[in-house]
């Protein structure tokens, strides 16, 4: 048998390295649902993460998954036969509005290179040729995981105001919570999606609506028949049952280890946090760069101020064989990285450097993703670890 020894690096945008304090937090037996401490656990929670999101607006946690949180954003403000725009990133965009279709909305999107991030122009653009308004919502991704592109959500926003339409901004910051900064209310986001196994360091398991007064008010009298997702049961002012904020019984462990994590990024702070994560994927992207002065690897995101600060893809050109690479490097070195997703399938492979990591972490899975390279006799150029590291020593002189 071959037995794993160490830590596992999950090096995979998602779900991430869960820090031990957060696991201690849930290693515990359940509470009593409507007794005051958990009543107070539940609401202490639901207000420290509205930071997270910057805003001060309510924030609604589903027992779901990422998948969960898209579901009730649409289900609340969305009614069957409505239009939306689906900006394409990538996969999640492609996702995103295949699960709009099944909800009986419509959607059109705007193509992509899945290099670039959302074009504000064409949005702009394309909101004005809907001159009888029929776009109720757009739907962006902010990071696009398949692509590691970070699309401006500002710069959306304005574009959607010069346009001078009404649409609600729906924006999916699963993989930006916490790693990236995102202003929901000063960049005027109406409602955005979170889930809790990417930068917030949680298992997979929960999932957040951040929401704002406009898109309460357009859930209270639109929307899709709805009962688990529905924002209006769950609202804290108006139930003085913790049960009803959850629709039934809360997903208290979730709950537990959320508490800590917000703990944890609160003790760090959000820009330092943010910082981290930038530290982390610049030392990433220099030992890309180069690798690529020898062999056809290369970032994939085009424009260094688009390459997200949670994840990188990496393109291997044509006819990379993903399963091997991953197999050698989980059996050989303990390190999972992701594959390539949708139209970058069989061309890439993706770090993940999000969440609870550190130095020794990237340098530890660059320095093991180096050696299958050389063991899989993949060509690439050298000096990758020497780049990362003078990144990292160069960012912390600073
Ligand atoms: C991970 C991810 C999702 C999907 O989240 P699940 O928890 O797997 O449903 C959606 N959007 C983005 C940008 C993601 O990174």
């Amino acid at each position: 048998m071959n037995v794993r020894r160490g830590r596992n690096f999950l090096q995979t945008p998602g779900p991430t390295n869960i820090p031990d304090r957060v696991l201690r937090a849930m290693h515990q037996p359940a509470w009593e649902y409507s007794g005051p401490d958990f009543v107070e656990l539940a609401r202490q929670t639901l207000m420290d993460i509205r930071p997270i999101f910057k805003t001060d607006g309510e924030v609604f946690i589903y027992a779901s998954n990422g998948h969960g949180g898209w579901e009730a954003a649409l289900a609340n403000i969305l009614a069957p036969g409505d239009k939306v725009l689906v900006p394409e990133t990538g996969v999640f965009s492609f996702a995103w509005a295949d699960m709009a279709q099944r909800m009986g909305l419509e959607f059109d999107t705007i193509p992509n290179d899945w290099r670039h991030g959302i074009d504000p122009n064409k949005v702009e653009a394309a909101l004005r040729a809907d001159t009888k308004g029929e776009y109720r919502a757009v739907l962006m991704i902010h990071t696009e995981t398949a692509t590691g592109v970070t699309s401006d959500v500002q710069a959306v926003r304005q574009a959607m105001d010069a346009a001078g339409h009404e649409a609600l901004l729906v924006v999916d910051v699963i993989a930006s919570l916490a790693c990236t900064d995102f202003r929901m209310d000063e960049w005027g986001v109406d409602v955005a999606v979170g889930g809790s196994q990417k930068g917030l360091m949680c298992p997979p398991g929960l999932g957040f609506n951040a929401v704002n007064d406009r898109a309460k008010a357009a859930g209270s009298n639109a929307g899709a028949p709805r009962s688990y997702w529905d924002w209006r049961t769950r609202e804290m002012n108006k139930n003085p049952e913790a049960y009803r904020w959850f629709a039934g019984t809360a997903p208290e462990h979730m709950i537990f280890a959320l508490r800590e994590a917000l703990d944890m990024l609160a003790e760090e702070g959000l820009d330092a946090a943010f910082a981290r994560h930038r530290r982390l994927g610049d030392a990433t992207r220099a030992a890309v760069d180069a690798w690529g002065t020898g062999g056809v690897m290369e970032i994939n995101a085009l424009v260094p101020e688009e390459r997200a600060e949670s994840i990188t893809t990496i393109r291997m050109g044509d006819n990379f064989e993903i399963k091997p690479f991953q197999h050698i490097l989980r059996e050989k070195f303990n390190v999972a990285v992701g594959g390539g997703l949708g139209a970058l399938d069989g061309k890439s492979f993706r770090i993940g450097h999000m969440g609870d990591i550190n130095e020794p972490m990237i340098l530890g899975t660059l320095a093991s993703v180096e050696a299958v390279f050389d063991i899989l006799a993949l060509p690439h150029g050298d000096g990758a670890l020497t780049a990362a590291i003078a990144s990292l020593s160069a960012a912390h002189k600073e």
